[in-house]
């Protein structure tokens, strides 16, 4: 979703980006998927946007401007709340939900072990790749690497990037 013009709805003291239709639809089918889901769970499956055009750096800097949008729509339409945006880097998944008690904090998904091979979007298949030796300045949160083929810059995986929005909690 590129549209900057979000429009929260609240139900059940939970916010959602959707419109509460869908939120009477889709609420109650998540449920029946696992019904332990929790408030900010279901907060942020319902209102997760996918973003295209991931494979390069400028694609996620476009999602990270997204996630500035997000921010700035919260924190107008719920000035008092607390959220924590879901920035999926790498996978173009932008969520968000409230800050919740148990509502994570910080990405603590453990790293899986790096692969032998990667795809790689210009080559249009899996390639060898040689892992970069430091970290990232702008997205640390993703292993980059460089195509042993073509050269192309790629990174590996998706990790979560969490912001808070909001007053400091209390
Ligand atoms: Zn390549």
């Amino acid at each position: 979703m590129s549209d900057d013009e979000y429009e929260f709805c609240e139900i059940d003291g939970l916010i959602f980006s959707i419109s509460p239709a869908q939120v009477r639809n889709e609420r109650p089918a998540l449920l029946q998927i696992n019904p332990a889901y929790e408030s900010w769970q279901i907060e942020g499956v319902l209102n997760h946007e996918h973003w295209e055009g991931q494979e390069t750096r400028a694609g996620i800097r476009e999602v990270v401007r997204g996630a500035q949008v997000l921010a700035e729509a919260l924190r107008a339409a719920y000035p008092e709340r607390r959220f924590m945006i879901d920035n999926r880097l790498g996978c173009g998944v932008l969520s968000f939900f409230q800050a919740h008690p148990g509502a994570p904090l910080a990405d603590d998904e453990p790293k899986e072990p790096l692969a032998e091979e990667t795809y790689c979007h210009v080559c249009g298949k899996r390639q060898r790749y040689h892992l970069r030796p430091q970290p990232d300045p702008e997205f640390p949160e993703l292993e980059w690497a460089d195509c042993a083929t073509c050269g192309t810059e790629l990174y590996l995986y998706c990790r979560s990037r969490l912001s808070v929005v909001g007053p400091p909690a209390r």
